[in-house]
């Protein structure tokens, strides 16, 4: 499963690619090609980057479903007891 969210940078347009775990309201990456600091946050005015955490957000609640379904599935197929 790809968990890379593209980011675009603001400064110089420069599109790289960040792991979703990373991008997260309130969080700071450098840009790969011009070294400026982003701040990723939802009150940006920049769609590129409300874009990019919005995909982050979706990618990771599609982790924890998986890893919620993996548990569920684990209990479902274990045996159960049943009252007599
Ligand atoms: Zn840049």
């Amino acid at each position: 499963m790809d968990d890379k969210v593209k980011i675009r940078c603001p400064a110089c347009t420069h599109i790289f690619r960040e792991n979703a775990s990373r991008v997260r309201d309130g969080a700071q990456v450098n840009c790969l090609n011009c070294n400026k600091l982003i701040t990723l946050t939802k009150e940006t005015e920049d769609p590129f980057l409300r874009r990019a955490l919005k995909a982050a957000r979706e990618i990771r609640a599609a982790k924890d479903a998986a890893v919620h379904a993996a548990i569920y599935s684990g209990v479902a197929s274990a045996p159960r007891r049943e009252m007599p």
